[in-house]
C-alpha cells in the first residue's frame, strides 16, 4: 500500500518513538512535584518550550501545550472571546476554517456573539480586504488558517494582519497554522499574529499533543481549570514525553522545510497537471497552493467511492479532512469556493509526504485511470 494522507496523520520520525519510549520509562515523574525527580521531569519541559519557541520565533513563556490543534483552536477562540467580551462580542472568520475554529465560533454564536465568516475565492483564498472590511469596533478577534486542511490554498496571512490591525488595532489575530508549519514560512511577527495554533501528529510528532502560541500581553480565558500547570492557561498534567517528542518533531519540521519542499514541490506539480489532463476530474487545488495537498473531484461517484476503488489499488487517500470523512455530506469548503453539489460530493485528497518518490506519483496515476475505468463500468451498469 501506497500512504496518500500525510495531511490526516503522518509516520513519526524514529528519534520520536525512541524518545517517548525512553522519557516514559526515566521521567515518569509529575513535572509540578517539588521533588527531584520532578524537577528533572520539568527541565525537559522548559527545554521543550524553548525548542519550540525558537522553531517559532516566539519567546518560551509565549507556548503553551495542549491536546492537539483541536484543543489550541478551541482556547484561542473561545478563550479569546470571554476574556475580553467587555471589548465587543464580534468575531470574523472564514466559511473555510477547520471545524475545530469553525464550531467554535458557531458555539459562541449560539451564546450570544456575532460571527462574520468571510466566504473565499473560487481558488480558496480569502480576500485580505474582504476580512478587514467585516472588522469592526466590537471585532475582538479574527481567525484565519495558514493553509486549508482540503485545498491546500495558502491564505495571506501578511495582508490580512496589517489590514485587521489597520482597521482596529486592538483586534487579536489568530492563526491555525496546523497545515502551514514545516511546509511554508511561519512568520508570526510579519503576520502581526496574537495566537497561533499547531498539532504534533502533523509534523511526524506523536499525537495528543497541540502547542498554541500566545503573544506576550494577551491572556485568554481557561477553558480547562485545575492545576496551574501551563501558567495557569491549561490545566491538567503535562505529557511530559510526548511534549519532548514534539518538540524534536517541530525543531526537525523547520529544520528540514527548504529540503522537504524541494522534494516534494516537483512531485506535486507533476500530479496536478496530470489530474488536470483527466477530463473527468475537477481540480480544486491551484499550483501556488501548499506542496503537499492536491485535491480533486470526480463529480460522477461520491468521493468515498472513489478512495475505496483506490485503496483496492493500492493506494490509501482521503476524501476531504479526516475530522469531516465521515460526513456524507458535500464539503463545505468546496461549496464555499462556489463548486455545484456533485464536484462538493466528489472530492478526493491526496497529501504527499517525504517518503514519496517519482515512481509511487506514476504508480498513483496508473492506480487513478484504472480507478475511473472502473468506475465508468460501475456507473454505466446504472443505466
Ligand atoms: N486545524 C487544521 C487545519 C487541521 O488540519 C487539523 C487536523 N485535521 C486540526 C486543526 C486539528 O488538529 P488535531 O488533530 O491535532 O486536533
Amino acid at each position: 500500500m501506497l500512504y496518500w494522507d500525510y495531511a490526516a496523520a503522518t509516520p513519526p520520525y524514529e528519534e520520536v518513538v525512541q524518545t517517548m519510549e525512553q522519557i516514559m520509562r526515566l521521567h515518569y515523574a509529575n513535572p509540578s512535584s517539588l521533588h527531584r525527580a520532578g524537577r528533572d521531569a520539568e527541565r525537559l519541559l522548559a527545554r521543550s518550550r524553548e525548542v519550540c519557541a525558537a522553531a517559532l520565533g516566539a519567546a518560551p513563556h509565549e507556548i503553551l501545550f495542549t491536546s492537539g490543534a483541536t484543543e489550541s483552536n478551541n482556547l484561542a477562540v473561545k478563550g479569546a472571546a470571554l476574556q475580553y467580551q467587555g471589548r465587543g462580542r464580534h468575531i470574523v472568520t472564514t466559511q473555510i476554517e477547520h471545524p475545530s475554529v469553525y464550531e467554535s465560533c458557531q458555539q459562541l454564536q449560539s451564546l450570544g456573539w456575532e460571527v462574520t465568516f468571510v466566504a473565499p475565492d473560487s481558488t480558496g483564498v480569502v480576500d485580505p480586504a474582504g476580512i478587514a472590511a467585516a472588522v469592526r469596533r466590537d471585532t475582538v478577534l479574527v481567525s484565519v488558517m495558514h493553509v486549508n486542511n482540503e485545498t491546500g490554498a495558502v491564505q495571506p496571512l501578511k495582508d490580512i494582519g496589517r489590514l485587521v490591525k489597520a482597521a482596529n488595532h486592538r483586534t487579536l489575530f489568530h492563526v491555525d497554522g496546523v497545515q502551514g508549519f514545516g511546509k511554508l514560512a511561519t512568520e508570526l511577527k510579519e503576520w502581526q499574529a496574537d495566537l497561533y495554533s499547531l498539532s504534533a501528529h502533523k509534523l511526524r510528532g506523536p499525537r495528543g499533543v497541540g502547542i498554541l502560541y500566545v503573544r506576550e500581553g494577551v491572556s485568554l480565558f481557561p477553558l480547562l481549570t485545575g492545576g496551574s500547570q501551563e501558567q495557569g492557561g491549561r490545566a491538567g498534567t503535562e505529557n511530559v514525553p510526548a511534549i519532548v517528542a514534539s518538540a524534536k518533531a517541530v525543531r526537525m519540521g523547520a529544520e528540514n522545510r527548504e529540503a522537504y519542499n524541494k522534494q516534494i514541490t516537483p512531485l506535486r506539480e507533476r500530479l496536478l497537471a496530470f489530474l488536470s489532463g483527466v477530463p473527468e476530474f475537477t481540480v480544486n487545488s491551484s499550483r501556488d497552493g501548499a506542496p503537499h495537498i492536491v485535491h480533486f473531484s470526480y463529480p460522477a461517484v461520491n468521493g468515498e467511492v472513489m478512495a475505496r476503488k483506490l485503496e483496492e489499488l493500492g493506494m490509501t487517500v482521503s476524501t476531504r479532512s479526516a475530522c469531516s470523512s465521515r460526513l456524507a455530506e458535500p464539503s463545505r469548503i468546496l461549496l464555499a469556493m462556489g463548486r455545484d453539489a456533485a464536484v462538493a460530493l466528489g472530492g478526493v485528497r491526496i497529501s504527499l509526504g517525504d517518503a514519496h518518490t517519482q515512481a509511487d506519483i506514476e504508480a498513483l496515476e496508473q492506480a487513478l485511470l484504472s480507478a475511473v475505468q472502473a468506475l465508468k463500468i460501475v456507473e454505466r451498469g446504472r443505466d
